[in-house]
This record gives structure tokens, sequence and C-alpha cells, in this order.
């Protein structure tokens, strides 16, 4: 694939895009790794994701769509992809009655504060996770007792023909860290979040508590991308990689988090294939010690 040829293509047809060539990963993802993306355009809002993807179909190129980065890892040889980075441009958020509607490059956070301001509950536990709502639909984000699935109500999509279609209630599948969007190489727009009314004061100072905890206890000022590994059935992943004795370890700028052993961490100077080895690393030392196989829930891309 010439992607400058297709990029100066796609600049033709749409000089406002923000379009670049050889634009580094590590600048879109929250563990600070990765190569260049052959090509990466950060449109401003849904319409304009919406004819980029029709553009880029029309020549037979699927893009990746990311959101905040903060749930995948990209190689260090570089992707050889047409990135769209979503988030924050796609950003749109808006409240009537008890809905909010969020592009899929708001972040969760602005979400949640919409409707907090709004005096709306039922986003509190989505505040301090640092993703996108297109991203945390895919993923069916969820933290301190609470999942994207219990508050989305519809979302409207491009599948993989570029049909626009709305995703309702049960239609999401979501599960744990799953939905019906996990895995297909659709495009998510928008969602609308169903809410309750509520006390304002008291929806503020649930989403300052539950982000208290999250300082106390996560190592927020070291790049990762959260929770390495899936919670295995019948226990914990940072409870079985703390008591195989692997806090703290490290390999090259790799390390399982001194605070919060379910977190890989870049320490500094971090490479992918650093990364990739704590984590086999890891897998292996809980297998051997537990017989449990820890399932990744950072997404490796260009696997
Ligand atoms: C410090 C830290 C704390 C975290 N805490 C939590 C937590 O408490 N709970 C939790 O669940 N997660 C947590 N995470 C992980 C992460 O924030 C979530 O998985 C989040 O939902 C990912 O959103 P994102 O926008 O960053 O997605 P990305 O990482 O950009 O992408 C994730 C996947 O979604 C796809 N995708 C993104 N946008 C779209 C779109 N518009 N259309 C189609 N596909 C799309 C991507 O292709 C990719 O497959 C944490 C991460 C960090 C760094």
């Amino acid at each position: 694939m010439d992607y400058s040829k297709l990029a100066n293509d796609i600049r033709a047809a749409m000089p406002e895009l923000d379009l670049r060539e050889r634009e580094p990963m590590a600048e879109h993802c929250s563990f600070r790794v990765g190569g260049p993306a052959a090509a990466m355009a950060l449109p401003r809002s849904a319409a304009e994701l919406e004819t980029l993807c029709r553009l880029l179909r029309e020549r037979g190129v699927k893009p990746l769509i990311i959101g905040n980065g903060t749930n995948i890892l990209p190689p260090d040889e570089g992707l050889d992809r047409f990135v769209v980075a979503s988030c924050p441009g796609v950003g749109q958020v808006t409240v009537e009655g008890n809905t909010v509607t969020a592009d899929c490059g708001a972040t969760l956070a602005a979400a949640a504060m919409a409707a907090a301001d709004a005096g709306l509950t039922g986003l509190e536990f989505a505040h301090g996770i640092p993703g996108s709502v297109g991203g945390g639909v895919v993923m069916n984000a969820g933290a301190y007792g609470g999942e994207l699935k219990d508050a989305v109500a519809e979302t409207e999509y491009l599948d993989e023909e570029l049909v626009l279609r709305t995703a309702k209630g049960e239609e999401h599948e979501f599960a744990y860290r799953h939905s019906a969007f996990s895995g297909r190489e659709v495009v998510i727009l928008r969602t609308s979040f169903a809410l309750s009314s509520g006390d304002r004061d008291a929806i503020q100072g649930k989403m300052r508590e539950l982000a208290a905890k999250r300082r106390a206890s996560q190592p927020l000022d070291m790049p990762s991308a959260g929770s390495t590994f899936k919670r295995p059935v019948g226990g914990y992943a940072a409870a079985l990689i703390d008591q195989a004795g692997l806090r703290g370890f490290t390999i090259g700028g790799a390390q399982v988090s001194e605070k919060h052993a379910g977190f890989v961490v870049n320490a500094g100077g971090a490479t992918c294939a650093d990364i990739l080895r704590l984590m086999d690393h890891i897998q292996k030392t809980v297998f051997a010690r537990n017989g449990i196989l820890l399932e990744p829930e950072v997404l490796v891309l260009g696997r």
C-alpha cells in the first residue's frame, strides 16, 4: 500500500482533515510505546469520521479506529495501517432528559461530568476510567462494581459494510470486558446512556471518592494500560501475580507495578517487546504456580 499516495488523495478530498504520515503510536497510547503508524487521521467530528471511513472504503482500505489509546499495545516496528484516532476530536456530548449521548471520541470522564452536571446518576463509576466512549463500549469498561452495560441504551455504528446501524440494549451482547463490537472492524459513532435523576452533590461526591480510591491504589503517575490481564474465574490477577513474587519484577523498561501488581508499567524507556516479554513471564510463572493462564486485557496490535 502506497500510504503517501493514499494520504494525498484523502487530503485532496478532505483538505481540513488533520492527516499525518508516519505518526508515532507512542504519542497516542497510554503505555507510551510503539513505532509509527503509516498514516493517521484525527477527525474533529462524527461527520468527518464517517466521511473519512467512506472515502477509505472506496479505496479498499479498512482503517484501525482507536479511542484514547488506553487499552492498546502497539508494536515497536510500527503499524502498516491507516489509523483513525477519534479521541478527543469526535467528542460532542449532549444531555436530553435522563439521556446522555456522547460521540465515540468523548472521554468517559466528559460523559460522566455531563451527567453529573445535569444531576444524573449512573456513570459515576466510569469517571476515572481514562478511555473514550467508543473504546469503553467495545471493552465494556467497568470499575468499582459498575460496567458500561448497566448504563448503555443504544449505540450508533457503521458495520463492516459501512451500513449505519443502531444496537439497542441486549444487542450490545455485553459480557466481562467484551461486547458485540469486540474484535470486529466496525466504527462506533455515538452511544446513549439511560440514567436516573439524582442529587448533584452526592454524584460529584461519589466521583471524588472513587478518584481518591484510584489514586491510592493505582500507579497513575506511570504509563500503563491499566489492568494488564483480565480477572480469571475465581480469583484476581493482581493477587495471583503478587503471590507469585512478581511485584516489582522488571524486564528492560517494563515493570510489574510496585503499587498494584495487576498493572505492568513503563518504568522508563520500555519497548513493546519488553512489555510482551514481561507479560509472557507473568503468564508462565502464574501458570506454573496456580495452573491458571492469565488472559491479556490489553489489546496487542499488529498480531
Ligand atoms: C491508568 C488506567 C486505568 C484504567 N482503569 C480501567 C478500569 O478501571 N476499568 C476498565 O475497564 N478499564 C480501565 N483501563 C483500560 C482502558 O481505559 C479501557 O479499556 C477503555 O475502555 C479503553 O478506551 P480507549 O478509548 O482508550 O480505547 P483504545 O485503547 O483506544 O481502544 C480499545 C479498543 O477499542 C477499539 N475502538 C476504540 N474506539 C472505537 C470506535 N469508535 N469504533 C470502533 N472501535 C473502537 C479499538 O480499535 C481497540 O480495539 C485503564 C487504563 C489505564 C491506563
